[in-house]
């Protein structure tokens, strides 16, 4: 059995022809793609999004269990958690707990890109490369 499983999203530019169909949509919303079921994770969950310029998530959530980290690739947007408000860019990580009831918008002339992380919160038993081990072999190409 291979240990690899991969997955070709393509252009960031063509993100916006996904549609993800979600139960508090009465339409499907473009620009989202999970990968977990593409790619059998089974310790995370991790979506690929484009949110286009004066688009905003119509919605607050949080989660039960899921910690989730927020990576933006491109773009301006801003984040309101609890309340609080805050704007984010290409660079910004944001992690936000499972409590955390959140939402966020595109405040840019861009699309917002950005990949969200999601994983079981209390569950990362090392950090850093602590889990990793160096295997007794040449590295050849
Ligand atoms: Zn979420």
């Amino acid at each position: 059995m291979s240990n690899i499983t991969r997955f070709e999203a393509g252009p960031v530019q063509n993100w916006d022809s996904w549609s993800f169909k979600h139960p508090l949509l009465s339409k499907p919303a473009p620009g989202k793609l999970f990968l977990g079921e593409k790619l059998g994770l089974d310790g995370m969950e991790v979506s690929l999004n484009t949110l286009p310029p004066g688009r905003g998530v119509p919605f607050y959530h949080r989660h039960r269990r899921h910690e989730e980290l927020y990576l933006v690739l491109a773009g301006e947007g801003e984040f309101q958690v609890d309340g609080e408000r805050f704007e984010v860019r290409e660079g910004s990580a944001i992690r936000i707990a499972p409590a955390g009831v959140r939402t966020w918008r595109n405040i840019g002339e861009t699309p917002l890109v950005y990949v969200v992380i999601q994983a079981t919160q209390g569950s990362l038993e090392q950090q850093g490369i602590e889990d990793g081990e160096v295997v007794d072999a040449q590295v050849r190409w």
